[in-house]
């Protein structure tokens, strides 16, 4: 049985109030490991070792600082195979998945904040020949980070090293579903010097744990990945505290796909963008326009692929498509087929749970799902399903896409594949969307803003939108 522990103050912590929680691997169904059910009273031994060393992390030189994320980036890739099984274990996922996605780019975050660091400076501005205000930019102090299941080290660094970078101590809680390399990072962090107390890592539920560090007076920001509902209630919680809060939620992504594309590889590219991580990014394609004169032949190719693609043991090498990441969140999927169903929509691949024979026979598999002939307003086209479900509507005019596509409450990220530059342009000028990809999907530059739109969060993480997130900003005003 793997027994997971808190990392507080530098060092492995059982929970004070000794109680856990069950750890469940996606792909048996079997309880493999135990994880702390931390409560209030673990934040506050958190919260107290991170003030204890925050004076100490803040006056270190930048490129001391530097250094040391540095040294973790370089650990997580010298542990990268060990990481990667521990997320296919954890999450459902190919390993091989988490070998060349997950784990290297949760080192990059580490790399590119590390140079962040020194290189992020602040503005002046000058009052001709009376003055110059110049801007400070100060960590925040404790800072609280919360990530959940889908990517589970990748978004936990991605919160992380900003907040480090920027000279803040940091309170982080990854899911209470996939808190192994989250745990691993601690021993990551004593390998590469990390002070003790500069990051703590608490595991637990969200309504507990997660809630206890929301509401904690000496937290000063929350940077929150997770979904639109979850993030509704901690900005409702977090309001009268004037905390800075940071959301990225949900979404419900559109792929625009016109009859000049490259049908080949739109045809890879968006079948990749549909069902990767068995379509839990939050970045996936799950709305597809399809421009008439293609229709029937991009739907048929989909399909086929669809059809080719079994899902199978995520710790094998050459899985393409593991578990889902529980039994709820495998009947939550299932039942939205079921009400595409009831709304008049025609299940064209997929749509069944699988039973793999051998140690898989209980796992939580799902085919991958393709349906048509829902209404726009149809709830399975509105609400996040967050699985490997991905519905199809023809369009015939630009204008028609462009409408379908922002016909929602989300704003997260659009794709659009074509190869006529002056709508591609037009098209990503006007989608509500705060990610647009055209001929490409999850190519990430780590300067670039990350964030949606309406019900896809508030403010941007990423480069120096991420940096400014963890610092306040202070203006001094300086007479000549
Ligand atoms: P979730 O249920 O909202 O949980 C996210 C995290 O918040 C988990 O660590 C969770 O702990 C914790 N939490 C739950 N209730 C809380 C509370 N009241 N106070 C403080 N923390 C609380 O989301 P999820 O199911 O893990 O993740 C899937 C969602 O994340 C999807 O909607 C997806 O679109 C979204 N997502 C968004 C982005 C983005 O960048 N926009 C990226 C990835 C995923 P427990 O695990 O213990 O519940």
């Amino acid at each position: 049985m793997d027994i997971i522990a808190n990392f507080i103050d530098g060092q492995y912590q059982t929970p004070l109030g000794e109680n856990y929680l069950d750890n469940i691997e996606p792909a048996t169904g079997l309880v493999y490991g135990k994880i702390p059910d931390s409560e209030k009273a673990d934040v506050e031994l958190a919260v107290a070792a991170a003030k204890k060393a925050l004076p100490a992390w803040q006056a270190m030189p930048l490129e001391q600082r530097a250094d040391m994320l540095s040294a973790i980036a370089q650990e997580i890739e010298v542990r990268n195979d060990e990481l990667a099984m521990a997320e296919a274990i954890d999450n459902g996922k190919p390993v091989a998945l988490a070998r060349i996605v997950d784990i290297p780019r949760a080192a990059s975050n580490f790399k590119f904040f590390a140079h962040a660091c020194s290189q992020f400076a602040s503005e002046s501005h000058a009052i001709a020949g009376t003055a110059i205000n110049y801007t400070l930019r100060q960590p925040v102090g404790i800072v609280g980070c919360i990530s959940p299941w889908n990517l589970p080290l990748y978004l936990f660094t991605w919160k992380i090293a900003p907040a480090l970078a920027a000279g803040n101590c940091v309170i982080a809680k990854p899911s209470e579903v996939t808190p192994k390399t989250a745990a691993l990072l601690g021993e990551i962090c004593q390998k590469a010097g990390l002070p003790a107390g500069v990051l703590n890592i608490l595991h637990g539920s969200g309504a507990k744990v997660g809630q206890a560090i929301c509401q904690h007076q000496e937290i000063k920001a929350i940077s929150f990945t997770g979904g639109t509902t979850t993030g509704a209630q901690i900005a409702q919680l977090l309001a009268p505290t004037f905390k800075k809060l940071s959301l990225e939620l949900g979404g419900k992504n559109p792929a625009l796909i016109f009859s000049d594309c490259d049908f080949d590889n739109t045809v890879e590219q968006v079948f990749r963008a549909s069902f990767a991580n068995q379509g839990q990014i939050c970045l996936c394609a799950s709305r597809l326009y399809i421009e008439r004169p293609i229709y029937e032949k991009f739907k048929q190719a989909l399909v086929d692929k669809a059809k080719a693609l079994q899902p199978n043991d995520p710790l094998l090498d050459d899985s393409q498509m593991g578990a889902l990441v529980s039994k709820s969140h495998l009947e939550k999927v299932l039942g939205y087929i079921e009400l595409a169903k009831a709304e008049g929509g025609k299940v064209l691949a997929g749509g069944k749970q699988v039973n793999l024979a051998g140690r898989c026979q209980n796992g939580y598999f799902l085919q991958p799902t393709i349906i048509e002939n829902l209404d726009n307003q149809a709830q399975c086209n509105q609400e996040e399903i967050f699985g490997p479900v991905i519905t199809l509507q023809p369009f015939d005019t630009d204008e028609e896409a462009l409408t379908l596509a922002n016909d929602s409450n989300y704003g997260l990220a659009a794709t659009i594949w074509t190869n006529h530059l002056g709508r591609a342009h037009q098209l990503a000028e006007t989608l509500n969307t705060g990610i647009v990809w055209i001929n490409c999907w999850l190519l990430r530059d780590l300067r670039t803003p990350f964030g949606g739109m309406n019900h896809s969060g508030l403010g941007r993480e990423g480069g120096h939108e991420a940096m400014r997130f963890f610092t306040e900003s202070k203006n001094v005003c300086v007479k000549y």
